[in-house]
């Protein structure tokens, strides 16, 4: 596939003689950082955090000549800036941010800098749900093809760190969250997938439609030089495709597409330019659940485009294991296995993981509640689940949701409801965390949750075998 030289918002050269700015010093601010300061820009950089607070890696900045301004955002430090680099996790509500685009700065995200940047070919993931798994497995199968190939975003090093000075003949696989893509003026990615779209991030967007409109950004510098992948079985997702200009292929679990990828019996199929390849076998796929054949679909399709061999997206299908912290298998104690989906902090991917499970299961949710309508899932946890242990801040709106459909009962702690959990389950039964909420008010991230949540399974196993049993 021949990539034309894209228009970009700005060019390296034009980025070298900018004075900028980057708010938000966590990974991906750090990163932008070191990535201008490597280029020879004047950077300063503002972080709401103070001093005492932020990392090592932020002090390190000052020491590279980082003009740093920490405990506050203020327009007087931002003035002299031309280029502003906001990072995700900043609202674009910030008054500073505010005052950058009003100002008429140029303002930026971290997506949209790797972008200006980098001469690869952009395969960028976004969607509500599946996006880390999706790039992993992409990132594998395009691994297997060739040694060219970077993969970015949530997972491994942030994008403008990978993508600086990437020739044309290197890949990006890169996950993409709406707060990048709401940020980000030129990106073109050659390939767009966009897997799901459901209610999340309520308490950033006005409404759900923004969300969408949010997501649509993906598709909105493509050309029909490009390729859009998107969810045939996902009305939103469909709708956030109108008006694109791209090639347009879809994948879906529920039927035949008229270009792209979907299931024949045991085969996942591709369908492109009226030619169909079989891709995979269903049971080649080791990660489990409907909606990981989503994602599955979504890769291969995603590989088909850019020109990848299906016997290459075989074998890495067949080898990939998935990822940590989503639908994990952690151990097995006196015939209950336990499963860490840590990262499903939102209702859709907790929906997918009760309909993944495939068997009677006590169900350990809670956390920050992001705004969501815990009634719409009611029926589902009633049908799936034995009962709930419900933690953190939103345990009584989990208790006053499911207590109509199912035994709710709250805990003091994760430990704690480990512990009552395997005492609820039966041998032969699961016990899941699929949070469906944020981990912010009692962990650092999903991740520290998720490995607290295995710390407390090693130990309940250690105890278990300890007390003569197993
Ligand atoms: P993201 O990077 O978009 O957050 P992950 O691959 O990390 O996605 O998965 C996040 C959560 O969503 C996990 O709990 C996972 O089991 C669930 N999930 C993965 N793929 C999907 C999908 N296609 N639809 C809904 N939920 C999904």
């Amino acid at each position: 596939m021949q990539l034309m030289k894209t228009k970009k918002a700005l060019m390296p050269d034009e980025i070298k003689t900018m004075r900028t700015l980057v708010v938000g010093l966590a990974r991906s601010g750090v990163a932008a950082c070191n990535v201008l300061r490597d280029l020879g820009v004047e950077v300063r950089a503002t972080d709401a955090k103070p001093a005492s607070i932020v990392g090592p890696e932020v002090a390190a900045l000052g020491d590279r000549g980082v003009k740093l301004e920490l405990g506050r955002n203020s327009v007087e430090f931002a003035r002299d800036c031309d280029l502003v680099v906001v990072s995700p996790g900043v609202p674009l509500e910030t008054p500073l941010i505010r005052w950058a685009y009003e100002s008429g700065r140029t303002v930026m995200g971290e997506v949209e800098l790797a972008f200006c940047l980098s001469d690869a070919r952009f395969a960028a993931v976004t969607g509500t749900n599946g996006k880390s798994t999706t790039v992993s497995l992409l990132g594998e199968i395009v691994g297997g093809a060739t040694d060219r190939v970077k993969v970015g975003g949530n997972i491994g090093y942030p994008i403008s760190a990978l993508a600086v000075d990437l020739g044309d003949d290197w890949t990006m696989v890169i996950e993409v969250s709406s707060f990048q893509l709401d940020t980000s003026i030129s990106f073109r990615p050659v390939v767009a997938v966009l897997l799901n779209i459901s209610p999340d991030h309520l308490d950033r967007y006005c409404s759900y439609d923004a969300y969408i409109r949010s997501k649509a950004r993906l598709f909105a510098n493509q050309t029909a030089d490009d390729f859009a992948i998107v969810n045939y079985d996902d009305p939103d997702s469909m709708k956030a495709l109108e008006g694109s200009r791209a090639r347009k292929f879809f994948f879906s679990t529920a039927g035949e597409v008229p270009e792209g990828a979907f299931v024949r019996g045991e085969n996942v199929v591709v369908r492109a330019g009226g030619k169909e390849t079989m891709v995979f076998l269903t049971n080649d796929l080791r990660i489990r659940g409907p909606h990981n054949l989503a994602n599955g679909l979504a890769a291969a399709l995603a590989a088909t485009v850019l020109g990848i061999e299906p016997d290459v997206i075989r074998q890495k299908v067949r080898d990939f294991k998935g990822l940590e912290h989503r639908l994990e298998h952690v151990d097995t104690v006196g015939g209950v296995e336990f499963i860490n989906d840590s990262k499903a902090t939102n209702l859709d991917a907790m929906e997918c993981a009760l309909e993944a499970t495939g068997r009677p299961l006590v169900l350990i949710a809670g956390g920050r509640d992001k705004g969501s309508d815990w009634s719409g899932i009611a029926e589902l946890v009633g049908r799936s689940v034995k009962s709930v242990l419900a933690i953190g801040e939103a345990r009584d709106k989990i208790r006053a949701a499911f207590s109509g459909v199912v035994r709710v009962e709250t805990a003091g702690s994760l430990e704690e409801a480990v512990r009552r959990a395997f005492e609820q389950a039966s041998q032969g039964e699961a016990v899941l965390l699929s949070p469906g909420c944020a981990s912010f008010d009692m962990f650092d991230d999903f991740e520290h949750r998720g490995r607290c949540f295995t710390r407390a399974v090693r130990e309940l196993k250690d105890e278990y075998e300890d007390e003569g049993n197993g």
